[in-house]
């Protein structure tokens, strides 16, 4: 049996036939602990104890509701360390980040959920004329499966989880292969708050428990966050039974520096707090792409440089580690194949290119890619246009506005742009120009709740929030 096991209708439970498969710490190369190897079966359990649980969960007025998420809220506040040693273990997001950003930020938004609750019931009153009246009510969707990835498993998880229950949904979670041990972990916790049924987690391959998931007809609601190829594999597969779905898919962001921009900040925006840090460029708003005029071209990568090469690669669990590894061998060798492609695509190197025990030699099998700078003058190579998703960046020099806002809009990605400059009317200009779901001006990779977080093109479309997980009807009573 492995170390850790699904929920399933309120109870911790094995993958059926017994498969597990092993979660690898990606700072060492080491299997450290075993999860379920879910299937079909699985799948078709958790469909069947969700359904089960949907009338009484939705039925409940929403404050009831609420009541269950402040206490998912207190959990997290409980567990914060525990929880975040066990996400930074298992995907190398460092616990710097794990402990001090994400899981307090976790607390506020179950609270920020439990509060939306009554958004989720209420609806509108038209007067159709002096004997007529309209009314739209919301209603969950049934059963909302939310399948996520291994960068940040808990936020993720959170993100849908909370709005999804909120709105009166019951809801099946599937956290990635490469890292789904806190979100097991928080099952266990979960199975105290909740009635059975109402949330179920299963770990498990994608093309596997969660194919099988998204196939099935007893599910009402799909929210991805993911790769584009996973987004346009789900469509397929559940193209029959026309769900609604919420995708938040990958990207190639921009990240613009104009001359007037106060260049350290500018430096910093574009380094740790883009691509560099934390998740090691794992992130799928990292501005890869970083686009610089050209009269402050070279001051800008001497900053850029000198920062990155500040950071301090090592093991993700220690405090004063500002960087961590890539998560999985499959993902690093891609990494690694993206440093040949741009040997082979002729990009001149800035900065970094290092791998494995070249970079922190005591731990020689960890997946280790030191931050890594290109420059290139063609917005076409394959660097600059296909998603890395690892700390390799791409620098473009630009001579106007014009320039700028034609490289950065030429990607089939738009998730997010970043802008430095203090002239006002052109950061307008940007913000409504640029095709991306959200522009930061002089600032980079905030994503406050209470506003969308979601992309157009490749990088997908909706934004998970508790109307996301709802459906309006209408009425119409004559008088
Ligand atoms: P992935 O698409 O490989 O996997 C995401 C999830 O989908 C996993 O749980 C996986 O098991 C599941 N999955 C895969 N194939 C499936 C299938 N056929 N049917 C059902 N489920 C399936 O992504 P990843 O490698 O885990 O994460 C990296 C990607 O996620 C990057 O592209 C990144 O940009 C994106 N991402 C986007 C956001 C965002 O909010 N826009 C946030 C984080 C990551």
């Amino acid at each position: 049996m492995a170390d850790y096991r699904n929920l399933i209708g309120g109870k911790l439970v094995p993958a059926a036939d017994g498969k597990t498969m092993n979660s690898v710490n990606p700072a060492t190369g080491e299997v450290w602990t075993t999860i379920p190897a879910s299937g079909p079966k699985d799948a078709e359990a958790a469909v069947a104890a969700a359904q089960e649980a949907f009338p009484h969960w939705s039925a409940m007025p929403a404050l009831g509701r609420a009541y269950f998420l402040r206490k998912v809220s207190e959990l997290f506040a409980q567990h914060a360390e525990e929880l975040a040693r066990l996400e930074t273990r298992d995907n190398g997001r460092i616990l710097r980040d794990t402990l001090k950003k994400d899981l307090p930020g976790m607390s506020h938004l179950w609270q920020l959920a439990a509060g939306q609750c009554l958004d989720a019931v209420k609806g509108d009153t038209v007067i159709l004329g002096p004997d007529a009246l309209g009314m739209t009510r919301r209603e969950p969707y049934g059963v909302a499966v939310c399948i996520i990835p291994w960068n940040s498993p808990i936020s993720t998880f959170s993100a849908k989880a909370a709005f999804a229950l909120a709105a009166g949904n019951t809801v099946i979670v599937k956290p990635a292969e490469q890292a789904s041990v806190s979100v097991l972990r928080l099952g266990e916790l979960l199975a105290e708050v909740f009635p059975p049924g109402v949330l179920n987690i299963v770990s498990g391959m994608g093309e596997d428990v969660g194919d099988a998931l998204v196939r099935h007809r007893g599910v009402g609601k799909i929210s991805l966050t993911g790769s584009t190829v996973t987004g346009q594999a789900i469509t397929r597969a559940s193209a029959d039974s026309l769900k609604p779905m919420t995708f938040e898919l990958g990207g190639k962001s921009p990240n613009i520096v104009f001359p007037d921009a106060d260049l350290e900040a500018a430096a910093q925006g574009i380094t740790v707090n883009s691509i560099f840090t934390g998740n090691a460029g794992q992130v799928c708003v990292a501005g890869s792409r970083i686009l610089i005029h050209r009269s402050i071209w070279d001051e800008v990568l001497e900053r850029t440089q000198r920062i990155a090469e500040s950071l301090i690669l090592d093991e993700p669990l220690d405090l004063a580690t500002t960087m961590g590894p890539i998560v999985s061998a499959g993902q690093y060798e891609r990494v690694v194949s993206y440093l040949e492609v741009a040997e082979k695509e002729g990009a001149e190197l800035v900065f970094g290119g290092r791998t494995g025990a070249e970079v922190v030699p005591h731990l020689p099998g960890g997946y280790w890619v030191s931050p890594t700078l290109y420059t290139t003058g063609d917005n076409g190579l394959r660097i600059c246009q296909e998603e890395i998703f690892g700390p390799v960046a791409v620098a473009i020099p630009f001579d106007t506005d014009e320039e700028a806002l034609a490289i950065a809009n030429d990607s089939p990605y738009g998730l997010a742009a970043g802008l430095w400059t203090r002239d006002l009317g052109r950061a307008h200009r940007f913000i409504r120009d640029l095709r991306s779901g959200t522009v930061w001006v002089n600032t980079f990779r905030q994503m406050p709740p209470g506003l969308p977080f979601g992309g157009v093109k490749d990088s997908g479309y909706g934004h998970d929030s508790v109307l996301a997980y709802t459906r309006e009807k209408a009425a119409i009573i004559q008088i």
